[in-house]
């Protein structure tokens, strides 16, 4: 998922930045409320969450919300705060939150509140991507070809979800390194390239039609056989 912490405390936000990223989440980090505005106009419908402070260097979070939420932004929200007081709670999800976590919270704690809030915003879509006889499970993680299980590590679950949302479309390395990695493109960089191969030895298995192929000079396709 593509997820925007907004969260000015430095040891909070790397701490999300590292977990969420570790987890196979693509992370944008703003410190305050003129950087998220900004963030979520350029994400746009890109951008599958936001974790949201309410106090912030520049702005009540609360307020961030709503004027959000009055600009049609539908993107759920877990709000962050580190007042536990009721008026609080019932303040952030009036405002348009879907959930909210108190602070200090554990990680997994946090993990289950995004599952939650996916699973509530995504029962009209499926929790499971399929292209031919590729299936990817996106709460379990967990790939399946033809029946056969596929153990992906978490890039290679990000990378292939992002080939999934678009079968038979050719991606461009830039593309695909800034949805994965969250870079913009380094020429002479070439980890796509390395974890293109990864997934591709795993999804293209042997005696099955290869789903994966390079487009010279263009950069990958996934097409469903
Ligand atoms: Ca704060």
């Amino acid at each position: 998922m593509n997820i925007l912490t907004v969260e000015d405390d430095p040891n909070i936000a790397s701490f999300l930045h590292r977990g969420l990223s570790a987890e196979g989440h693509s992370v944008t980090v703003a410190t305050n409320a003129k950087d998220a505005r900004r963030w979520v106009t350029t994400l746009g419908t890109d951008l599958d969450l936001i974790l949201l402070d309410l106090g912030l260097p520049d702005e009540n979070g609360k307020d961030v919300l709503r004027s959000l939420r009055a600009a049609g932004v539908t993107t759920p929200v877990i709000v962050l705060t580190a007042q536990d007081g009721l008026n609080d709670k019932v303040a952030g999800l009036d405002a348009g939150a879907n959930d909210y976590i108190t602070k200090p919270f554990a990680f997994d704690e946090l993990l289950a509140r995004i599952r939650a809030v996916r699973r509530s915003i995504g029962q009209a879509s499926s929790n499971e991507l399929v292209v031919g006889d590729l299936t990817l499970d996106l709460l379990t993680k967990l790939a399946q070809r033809g029946g056969r299980q596929i153990e992906l590590a978490p890039r290679e679950w990000v990378m292939l979800e992002l080939f999934m949302r678009h079968p038979n479309q050719v991606l461009s390395r830039s593309q695909i390194l800034s949805n994965v990695w969250n870079y913009s493109f380094e020429p002479g960089s070439n980890v796509v390239d390395v974890y293109v191969g990864y997934l591709r030895r795993k999804v293209n298995l042997p005696g099955l039609p290869p789903l994966i192929q390079t487009i010279r000079g263009a950069g990958y396709r996934l097409t469903p056989t």
